[in-house]
This record gives structure tokens, sequence and C-alpha cells, in this order.
């Protein structure tokens, strides 16, 4: 097989349809895909790991980062910062490497924008009330903030025809699998909708 172009591989879905799981599973399984790891001003959550899952900064350092052009996109969601940075995208499509992005539609559309050549793919839950079950059994969220995220969901699948390809989530190793063949069938100039 020749890989003939190296692109990044954005993900998005309203919170709770399983896009971190998608992109685990094709990290997993794909050893030519890299994550790119977004830098947020939101507290850290759980066990997460600071430079692995999130760069974790202040305001004024985002804040900073945006006037020094560092961001490839951004975008504010739930009261806080989160954006692409431009060097993580470059340097790992230099070392020929696919980059994924999981990331809000606001960001992702703009992302476009700027890398037009990205392959972008929309994940919808199985159904809403399934997307409000997962995000209930998560109990890493307020009330409140679950239902900030439910009334986001329905904003963010509004802005899933701008995306080349969707799935539905209802098998996360089927997922991943699809996706990894239509990067592959992109980066091999073939039709990614066959
Ligand atoms: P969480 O706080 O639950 O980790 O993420 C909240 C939302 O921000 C998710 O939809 C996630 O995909 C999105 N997100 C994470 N990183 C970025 C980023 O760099 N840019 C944008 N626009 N959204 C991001």
């Amino acid at each position: 097989m020749t890989l003939k172009k190296y692109f990044p591989i954005i993900i998005s879905s309203p919170s709770g349809a399983g896009k971190s799981s998608v992109c685990d599973a094709v990290l997993r399984k794909c050893k030519d895909v890299e994550y790119s790891v977004s830098y947020t001003t939101r507290p850290i959550r759980g066990s997460e790991v600071d430079g692995v899952d999130y760069h974790f900064v202040s305001e004024d350092e985002f804040k900073n980062m945006i006037e020094q052009d560092e961001f490839l996109e951004w975008a504010e969601y739930l009261g806080y910062y989160y954006g692409t940075s431009r060097k993580t995208i470059q340097e790992n499509l230099l070392k020929n490497k696919f980059v994924i992005l999981d990331i809000e539609t606001k960001g992702a559309l703009k992302f476009m924008r700027n890398m037009p050549e990205a392959l972008s793919i929309f994940l919808f839950p199985p159904s809403m009330k399934e997307l409000e079950r997962r995000l209930r059994s998560r109990k890493t969220d307020a009330h409140e903030v679950i239902e900030t995220r439910l009334s986001n969901a329905r904003h963010e699948i509004a802005d899933s025809w701008h995306y080349d390809r969707f799935f539905i989530n209802d098998d996360i190793e089927k997922v991943s699998d699809k996706i990894i063949e239509i990067i592959y069938k992109k980066s091999e100039g073939k039709d990614i909708y066959g």
C-alpha cells in the first residue's frame, strides 16, 4: 500500500456520543495516526494527565497564544477555552503521520476553512435518549452541566452536514475500523464515499 498524503482527521460529536473512545480505538489500531493534544483553560478532571489529555493552561496563557497566532482554531465551550496548536499539527504532518483531533463543531468549522485537506467525521449517538443516559452515567458533571451538554448536542448535530462523513456510534470497534478504512482510501486518492 502506498500512502500518498497525510492530513488531519477531525472527529466531532455531541459530548457523550463516544468520540474519545473512537479516537482511542483508532490510535490503538493505527500506528500512522497521532493525537492532537489540545490546549484548554478548563480544570483537570478525574485521571487526566497534563500534556497527555490536554495542555492545561491559564486564561492569560491561552489569550497570549491567541495573540501570537499559535492556534489553527480555538473555541469557547461551557465557559472554558479550547484550541488546536498549529505547531502540533504541522510537526505531525512533517513526520508523515495523520493527526486526529477530538474537537467541537464551531472550532472544527474554522479548522476546515484553514485546512480544507482535512478529513472530517461526525459521530451521532444512537439516539438522544441514549446520549442522555451516557452523560448521566459519567457522574463527572453537575446536573446543570448535563442539561447544557444536551442543549449543545442539538446545535452540534445541526453543524453535522459540514462534515465529509458521518457514522452512528453504536459500535466503537466497527466505527473505528471504518474510519481507518476511509483514512487510507483518502490517503491513496480513492473515493471516500464508496
Ligand atoms: P471536555 O471538556 O469534555 O474534554 O471537552 C469539551 C469539548 O471540547 C468536547 O466537545 C471536545 O471535543 C472539545 N475540544 C477539545 N479540544 C478542543 C480544541 O482544541 N478545539 C475545540 N474547538 N474543541 C475542543
